[in-house]
């Protein structure tokens, strides 16, 4: 029988990873984001799930008593991002790069009374599924069928909050520029109409990923385009933009994170708030929408900081490009956090706590991690009641406004639409709706950063 390998959750993008994945080890994708856990699992021997984020691993962890029942032949795996930052019941685990092991033990758990099927014959190629995933929505408002791929893996840069640098300690590699080719066009010819680079960083690697929207426009002069450039890499290749925008790049994603400088030196951002109005600067002048992702609240977060950075997206014209759920995410210290060892030393750090998959940490004042919820759930009910970006940034400016004693701003006024993806948010430890059970049960309901800082 063969192996299976599950995809949780991905941002709400096309699995195109696990799929390569799939295809090296012969196995069977599920992505269990729009498919159940099929039938044919009770006979399955090896099963690989695939943790990349956080949310993925607590989804796993609440999957793994359920598998252990469906499927009792099998042993099962984790690889991924957080495979080996997360403590999970499973029988073995495996890094992002370290997919030889890991087919060796596919193959070793597939010979178990029979004789083994070749790993990367690419018996099971599974098909693409653009339909159910996040689509891509224009500044038309128009929505599009949109495809995944990712020029590199890993990331030069070692930024203390993030997950990247713990799995692959500053280096990165390259995809084949032939193989990001054919999967873009093998996704263009099923419909995708946008493409989103899912890389932690595109511009890791400037030249290449030039290289590879060059081809990808010549071959598909109407595909549109996004990718995640951390603030630094905004400055520096900052006359690289006019000619992206060219090539049908619409919007950028970057991880501002803060607008207090210290605490960017606290998380090694190696940028500034001041480079962060420079970073928006260069690519609306370059004809590119930037959506900054956000860490609001950590160890060194004071009521001021928020207020900051409220007045911050307000006086940038940047709330229709920020997902309110950004503004409630706290840090998340996963274990092998390189921002662990320094929040020991403050003694700022609890003991891991395995239900969590995490270490909990204390707020520089308690009324903080209370606004932390109150903004998360404040995020969550404007979802599910599709409340306008602004109002919802209304009320939630207002809700830090009246826990630092300041008066109610002016509201926001209503801002153009901006292009996206329909998926609401970048990164959370948590699916929305649980947050307020959680909150409602009186565990932390927090939403706390996940997955490379700015996906
Ligand atoms: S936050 Fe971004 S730039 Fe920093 S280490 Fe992670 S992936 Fe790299």
């Amino acid at each position: 029988m063969t192996a299976v390998v599950l995809s949780l959750y991905d941002l709400g993008r096309v699995p195109i990873e696990a799929r390569s994945l799939a295809a090296q080890l012969d196995a069977r994708l599920v992505d269990l984001s729009t498919e159940a856990i099929p039938d044919w699992i009770t006979d399955v021997k090896a099963i690989v799930v695939i943790v990349g984020m956080h949310t993925a691993a607590r989804m796993a962890e609440r999957l793994l008593p359920q598998l252990r029942i469906l499927a009792p032949h099998a042993e099962i795996a984790t690889t991924g991002l957080y495979a080996r930052l997360v403590e999970l019941p499973v029988d073995a685990q495996f890094g992002p790069e370290e997919s030889a092991a890991l087919r060796a033990w596919v193959r070793g758990n597939l010979s178990r009374g029979e004789a083994p099927t070749a790993p990367g014959s690419g018996l099971h190629i599974t098909p693409i599924d653009l339909i159910g995933a996040a689509r891509y929505r224009s500044a038309d408002g128009r929505e599009y069928l949109a495809g995944a791929i990712a020029a590199t893996r890993g990331c030069l840069h070692r930024c203390r909050h993030c997950p990247v640098p713990v799995a692959y300690d500053g280096r990165i590699h390259l995809n084949s520029a032939d193989a990001v080719a054919a999967s873009i066009d093998e996704q263009v010819s099923l419909g995708a109409r946008h493409m989103s680079f899912a890389d932690p960083d595109f511009l890791n690697a400037a030249g290449h990923a030039q290289r590879i929207v060059a081809a990808m426009h010549q071959r598909h002069p109407s595909l549109t385009w996004d990718a995640t450039i951390k603030v630094e890499h905004v400055l520096r290749h900052r006359d690289r933009f006019a000619e992206f925008a060219a090539s049908g790049c619409t919007f950028v994603i970057s991880a501002f994170e803060s607008v207090d400088d210290a605490t960017l030196l606290e998380l090694d951002k190696g940028h500034s708030a001041a480079d962060e109005s420079t970073a928006v600067e260069i690519l609306r002048r370059a004809g590119i929408d930037v959506r900054p992702s956000w860490l609001p609240f950590t160890p060194w977060t004071t009521i001021d900081h928020i207020v900051d950075l409220f007045a911050f997206v307000a006086d940038h014209d940047l709330v229709a490009s920020i997902d309110p759920v950004q503004y409630g995410i706290r840090l998340l210290v996963p274990k092998g956090s390189l921002v662990a060892d320094r929040l020991h030393e403050q003694g700022r750090l609890e003991t891991y706590d395995p239900s969590a998959l995490a270490f909990p940490w204390t707020a520089h004042i308690a009324i903080l991690d209370e606004l932390a919820v109150e903004l998360a759930i404040m995020a969550e009910k404007a979802a599910i009641e599709t409340e306008p970006n602004h109002v919802t940034f209304d009320n939630m400016r207002a809700a830090v406004h009246d826990v630092a004693g300041l008066a109610i701003a002016a509201p926001v006024s209503v801002p153009r639409v901006r292009p996206r993806m329909t998926e609401t948010w970048f990164c959370c430890a948590e699916p929305m709706a649980s947050q307020i059970r959680d909150a409602s049960a009186g565990r932390s309901g927090l939403t706390e950063q996940d997955g490379p800082a700015h996906q």
